[in-house]
């Protein structure tokens, strides 16, 4: 068979891509995958329990963009789905990211009644507020109030997450982390949020089943890049590793994921997902059945640890972004453009950028769009 296009990756952004070449130009494609299974980290199976669970940590899918909702739609049904995330701060826990609900559930009343009325008199109702920004608010009350929170939602769970201190962390980083003054308990506001019904990795099929498509699993391209060649490539991979780290490698910080199986109780905790910013080493447990809405009897959970990046030892999860990270990550990019005609590099790890799925999904149709149909 002749390969039109190469792709290095089976996540969301090589299977889409792989999709979009195969249905809409006809044309044939090899996706080449070093795991073995496809999906990239947002895979989920069935462990030897029978339980669905998310290999690579909790995967909710949200987004505001009814492109992206109505692209995927047609791979698969969804189960409506909306996170609730609980915190254990002082003993108690609390819904997170921090807002008024955890406010009253923390603090006396009177007190509590006062903050929240200072809180949306000062930044208004509805408002998420980055914990960096209310915590230099000219207001004593609220600077003491954003300070609590710093320290005991944020400060631990940060240092756990991230290994460093959260000041020499990117805005892009610590914006994720918002006081809401709300409500809302919800985790994300986001029009369409939900899961794939039959799981993400049943939707991936379904991405990938056009005849055009081929793949090949358990394939590290570094092994086959000297044997093969196609007129076109899109990597997905590392970018420093493209370019065999030729200006040193790109810091990532790293999980290790622990599941535990409890086989005498059908629910091991209230919600799909509670951290722990100031007890314990790891950061969170999540239940999956919570989020799948699978009824088996007996739970399996997922404890999640973070940890450093040592490659060839664990996975990259995360880049780390900050100032120096970003100029190392422009000169790979610029090696990258000298062959864009050729290569195309899309994704987490070629751009070295946290995307939440939607993010992605939508990226890679521009992409299409843009650099691939129109070109
Ligand atoms: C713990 C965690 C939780 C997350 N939770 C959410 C969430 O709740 N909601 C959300 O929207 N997003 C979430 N995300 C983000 C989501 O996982 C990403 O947006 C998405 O997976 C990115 O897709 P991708 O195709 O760019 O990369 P990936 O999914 O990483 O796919 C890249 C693939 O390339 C393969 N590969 C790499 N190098 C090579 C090589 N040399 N040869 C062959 N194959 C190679 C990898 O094995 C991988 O399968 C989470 C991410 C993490 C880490």
């Amino acid at each position: 068979m002749k390969i039109d296009w190469l792709i290095v990756g089976a996540g969301f952004t090589g299977c889409i891509l792989a999709e979009q070449i195969a249905s809409r130009l006809d044309q044939n494609v090899l996706i080449v995958e070093k795991r073995d299974h496809i999906g990239g980290n947002a895979y989920d199976c069935y462990d030897e329990n029978g339980v669905l669970a998310h290999q690579y940590g909790p995967h909710l899918f949200h987004t505001n963009s009814k492109k992206v909702w109505d692209y995927l739609s047609t791979f698969t049904e969804w189960l409506f789905y909306q996170h609730h995330v609980l915190a254990v701060i002082d003993g108690k826990k609390v819904p997170v990211p921090f807002n008024l609900n955890s406010l009253h559930m923390l603090f006396p009343i009177g007190y509590a009644n006062k903050m929240e009325m200072k809180l949306i008199d000062r930044y208004g109702l509805g408002k998420k507020v980055p914990i960096l920004e209310m915590i230099e608010d000219s207001d004593e009350e609220i600077q003491q109030l954003a300070d609590f929170v710093y320290k005991k939602v944020f400060l631990g769970y940060t240092l756990k997450q991230w290994g460093i201190d959260p000041k020499n962390l990117d805005s892009s980083v610590t914006a994720r982390v918002p006081i809401h003054i709300s409500r809302d308990d919800r985790y994300f506001q986001d029009k369409y949020q939900a899961v794939p019904k039959s799981g993400y990795t049943a939707m991936f099929k379904n991405i990938i089943k056009n005849p055009n498509i081929k793949i090949l699993l358990k394939t590290d391209y570094k092994e086959l890049k000297d044997r093969f060649s196609a007129a076109k490539m899109v990597y997905t991979g590392p970018i420093d590793e493209f370019f065999d780290y030729k200006y040193g490698e790109l810091p990532y910080r790293s999980l290790n994921f622990k599941s535990i199986h409890h086989s005498n109780t059908d629910y091991y905790q209230e919600t799909s997902q509670i951290n722990y910013p100031n007890d314990y080493d790891f950061t969170r447990i999540t239940e999956y059945k919570h989020i799948t809405q699978q009824k088996t009897a007996g739970t399996t959970i997922m404890v999640e640890e973070a940890c450093p990046y040592l490659r060839g030892m664990n996975d990259p999860y995360y880049p780390i972004p900050n100032k120096e990270h970003t100029e190392l990550y422009r000169k790979y990019h610029a090696e990258a453009d000298k062959i864009k005609n050729r290569v195309l590099f899309i994704g987490r790890l070629a751009e070295y950028r946290y995307y939440n799925m939607d993010q992605v999904v939508a990226r890679a149709l521009q992409t299409f769009e843009r650099q691939i149909i129109n070109k």
